[in-house]
């Protein structure tokens, strides 16, 4: 439709009065529909100019926000001129999930809600409930099963390298296992998530061990990595392995997505309800696609992806009670945010 309209505009000095009129009428018809679809759609549209300013919004946007938009706006805190997709918990008119994406726009940004409540609430019960108990224990039973022989054969094959020509083979083989035992973990994993183990903590410390772990491959990869944290940061109730792994998925995704000489910025600080900490790189980035369908199950663009981390990372942030955000642009690069209650507000919520 977009070449259509670029099309009239270019030849609109050739167009006969006939024709204009012509054209008009297919632009009106084409109005009133977009607009019956804007005012009646349940999902929430709010389209901003440039500066961030609400250009319009429906009816849906309005019921799903509780409020005014224009009143939601510091909250709902819109990236301009990105591809983004986050939850967001609101309380008013009742308890619910709303999921908030962002697309940008040749000028401005288009905003898109929509109420996932019953949608996260049926993937935990899905996780939990016995129906599906059943062919998950099925499905893990036989995943292990793969996993023994699956190692057996990797050290035959070590032992096998030794003894057999380089040109033998061998070292596809090696790898073509580990990237079958890579799947298997992964997927064993994504079945049966285990429920963290929380205990006060700071979130610096899984950062730190994660950074650690990984330092030989910025080097070697000459990837500049920053660490910016703030001298006291309040404590969260926090599983220290699980947000670990966390961190390692996402530097691991910022390391796949980003050139040699790169750089990877880590941000931690916080507000008065949140601890937060940012992941940013300046890598390949992602467009608006991709984003949209971002902690999905399987979704890689790698040759040797599983498309797993994200979304097993999301559901452990979840499981801490807290979010996570992206925002991202082709070529420019991409960023997560998580950010994790403090542990006074949970302790708050609890009495
Ligand atoms: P995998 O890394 O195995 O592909 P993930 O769930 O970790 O699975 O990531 C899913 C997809 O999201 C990736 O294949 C990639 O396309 C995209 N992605 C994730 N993180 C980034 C990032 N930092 N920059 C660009 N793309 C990313
Ligand atoms: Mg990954």
């Amino acid at each position: 439709m977009k070449d259509f309209f670029k099309s009239v505009r270019r030849h609109i000095g050739k167009l006969d009065a006939d024709h204009l009129r012509e054209q008009y009428a297919r632009l009106s018809d084409e109005a009133v529909s977009l607009d019956t679809l804007f005012m009646t759609i349940a999902q929430g549209i709010i389209v901003l100019d440039e500066h961030g300013a609400i250009v319009k919004s429906n009816p849906a946007a309005r019921d799903l926000l509780g409020m005014d938009p224009s009143d939601a706006l510091d909250a709902l805190a819109l990236p301009l001129g990105k591809a983004s997709k986050r939850d967001m918990d609101v309380t008013y008119p009742e308890k619910r999930t709303l999921e908030i994406q962002t697309v940008p726009m040749d000028q401005g940004t288009l905003a898109y809600l929509r109420d996932v409540t019953a949608e996260r609430e049926r993937t935990e019960e899905e996780l939990r409930a016995g129906a599906t108990r059943a062919v998950r224990d099925l499905a893990a039973g036989v995943a292990h099963e793969i996993g023994n022989p699956l190692n057996a054969l990797s050290l035959n094959l070590q032992l096998l390298k030794r003894t057999l020509p380089e040109d033998a083979g061998i070292d596809e083989c090696i790898k073509q296992v580990e990237r079958l035992d890579r799947i298997l973990k992964g997927f064993l994993q994504a079945l049966r998530p285990s429920k963290p183990n929380l205990a006060p903590g700071s979130v610096a410390e899984p950062v730190k061990n994660c950074l650690a772990v990984m330092k030989p491959q910025f080097e070697q990869r000459s990837i500049s990595v920053t660490l910016d944290l703030p001298g006291a940061l309040p404590p969260v109730a926090i599983d220290k392995e699980q947000m670990e792994q966390v961190f390692f998925n996402l530097v691991k995704n910022s390391l796949e997505a980003t050139r040699d000489g790169g750089r990877i910025d880590i941000a931690m600080s916080s507000d008065d309800n949140d601890v937060i900490v940012k992941v940013r790189d300046d890598g390949l980035g992602m467009d608006p696609e991709q984003v949209a369908h971002l902690f999905e199950p399987y979704r890689t663009t790698k040759s040797h992806g599983t498309g797993l981390g994200l979304m097993i990372s999301s559901r452990i942030v979840r499981d801490h009670g807290g979010t996570i955000a992206v925002e991202s642009r082709p070529g420019e690069g991409t960023s997560f945010t998580i950010r994790l209650p403090r542990l006074e507000r949970r302790i708050r919520a609890l009495n």
